[in-house]
């Protein structure tokens, strides 16, 4: 299987934010995503992953020649460009108090979002007692599974 197999290229068009887009279709289909996100994926013949992202290595936007793009961990990819964020207000989730994070803090926030987890949390305390709570929940759906198992044996046994 190659990437975008089957898919043809519609339309390239300047986004607002001045990166390029390609509008694809396999005639049943249609996708718009990344210009050079697309190209590489092309060239790579593999999709990336959530966690990846598409570097301009002279940090040139609009130059998408293949030479140009490179695969980079999303975390460091944050990293570099975290200095122009500002701070975020989040919430707890295990106490609802409000804080803010900024810096490689946001960075980690940021991407622990993007991969679906927890978080983030006040304090280590706060992440400490989800995370148990999450584990002790696993874990007695685990003993609910066991019982039924035995529940089972016992009716075939008898
Ligand atoms: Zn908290």
């Amino acid at each position: 299987m190659e990437v975008y197999e089957d898919y043809e290229i519609k339309n390239i068009y300047e986004n607002k934010d001045g990166r390029l887009r390609v509008y694809i279709s396999n005639g049943k289909k249609h996708k718009v995503i990344s210009y050079p996100k697309f190209l590489l994926e092309k060239y790579l013949n593999r999709y990336l992953t959530d966690t990846e992202t598409v570097h301009h290595r002279d940090g040139n936007p609009i130059n998408n020649d293949i030479e140009n793009l490179e695969v980079l961990e999303r975390k460091i990819h944050c990293a570099k460009d975290v200095i122009r964020n500002r701070p975020v207000r989040f919430a707890c989730p295990e106490c609802g108090k409000e804080f803010i994070l900024e810096g490689k803090r946001l960075c980690d926030a940021i991407s622990n979002r993007k991969r679906h987890r927890a978080g983030p949390f006040c304090n280590k305390h706060c992440a400490g007692k989800y995370g148990a709570k999450v584990q002790n929940g696993m874990s007695s759906i685990e003993s609910e599974i066991a019982k039924l198992e035995k529940y089972k044996q016992s009716e075939e046994n008898a």
